[in-house]
């Protein structure tokens, strides 16, 4: 299988538009919280959502890059900022050179990103029209974006990528409905739909946590399948065992910032920050032998909100590692060697 190298952040600023598809650089997304006036007046100065909250990383063309962590760790607002279904608050987004975040999103359609960058969302349920046959909801991008010149052209590009997502025969599920549809060929019918325009970089939001595990692993084929035909992704999850089976290169993100980077094998079976360890050491085991083996890391609490997110290192009040200076001060990226790279005062202290 095809593993890209990973890029450190020591090069990310260098680096060329040859040797990445897509370069985030300190990007930030606030959401403003809407208050009444008399609170507005009273507290004074606006509050924040910071979803996203400073974080840089490059993907290289073809490769698969995960972004993890639990929900409200901002890696679905990421997702959403590289496709253009939001606006950056602050930082830059390069794709394939250019600096894509000063473009306005009205623009996107005009010179061509829409088409360029698609979406697979989380839900196969509430993604597709209920009232829209399959011909109809896969056929839709192709006109919006002008790709066909007729209805039949159309038609034809549908039946092949039904063909493609392994719809077979396409004539039988083309005239379908979504709900005559199971949650398995619902997905598949939403990877044909962001795949009939031939995109070049695909964000695939946690494609496969709603639907039956026994065929997650020929949704992810899927994926790979387009991979090898050129397709570029960020793969969001929180699930690090899918992001082992697909992903290349893996960024963990807890509260709006990445604790720890490297190559997927290297973080999923060497991980140090104590966040990454907790979501690793929480992958159920099928052998109880083995269970019994495997010591689990327990995070106190749950993840808090990202209004007022805990000063320096922003798990402190969670970690069972967590010393004096956890609480004081944001402890900077290490660079541990092979790629891997992590943000914990327990490798800076030496
Ligand atoms: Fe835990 Fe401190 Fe490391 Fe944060 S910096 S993960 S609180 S040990």
């Amino acid at each position: 299988m095809y593993r890209a190298g990973y890029i450190g952040l020591e090069r990310l600023e260098r680096m060329t538009k040859e040797e990445y598809l897509v370069k985030v650089e300190n990007l930030y997304k606030w959401f403003p919280v809407r208050r009444s006036i008399i609170e507005a007046i009273i507290k004074g100065e606006k509050i924040y959502v910071k979803a996203v909250d400073g974080i840089s990383f490059a993907i290289r063309r073809g490769e698969i890059f995960v972004l993890a962590g639990e929900s409200g760790s901002g890696k679905t607002t990421t997702g959403k900022v590289l496709v253009g279904l939001e606006e950056p608050t602050r930082g830059r987004i390069f794709y394939d050179g250019m600096d894509i975040s000063r473009i306005k999103l009205s623009d996107w359609k005009k010179i061509g990103l829409r088409r360029k960058i698609q979406m697979i969302f989380q839900d196969p349920y509430e993604g597709l029209n209920p009232r829209q046959k399959i011909v109809d909801i896969i056929a839709e991008p192709l006109i919006v974006n002008r790709v066909v010149s007729s209805k039949r052209e159309a038609e034809e590009k549908v039946l092949k990528i039904l063909e493609e997502v392994k719809l077979t025969p396409p004539e039988e599920f083309a005239y379908r409905y979504p709900h005559q549809l199971s949650g398995g060929q619902r997905q598949r019918v939403s990877v044909a739909r962001a795949m009939v325009l031939e995109p070049e970089f695909v964000v695939a939001d946690e494609p496969v946590s709603m639907v039956d595990a026994s065929i997650r692993a020929s949704i992810l084929d899927l994926l790979i399948y387009f991979r090898e035909k050129g397709v570029t992704y960020l793969y969001i999850t929180h699930d690090l065992a899918t992001a082992r089976y697909v992903g290349d290169n893996i960024a963990i993100m807890y509260l709006g910032k990445i604790v720890e980077r490297g190559p997927v094998e290297k973080v999923v079976s060497e991980p140090q920050h104590p966040y990454t360890r907790a979501l690793v050491s929480s992958i159920p085991v099928p052998d109880p032998k083995y269970a019994k083996e495997k010591k689990r890391l327990e995070l106190r609490g749950e993840i808090p909100t990202a209004v007022n997110p805990p000063r320096g290192c922003r798990l402190h009040p969670r970690c069972p590692f967590a010393m004096d200076i956890c609480s004081k001060s944001e402890p900077p990226e290490v660079d541990i060697g092979g790629g891997h790279s992590v943000s914990c005062w327990l490798y800076s202290r030496s």
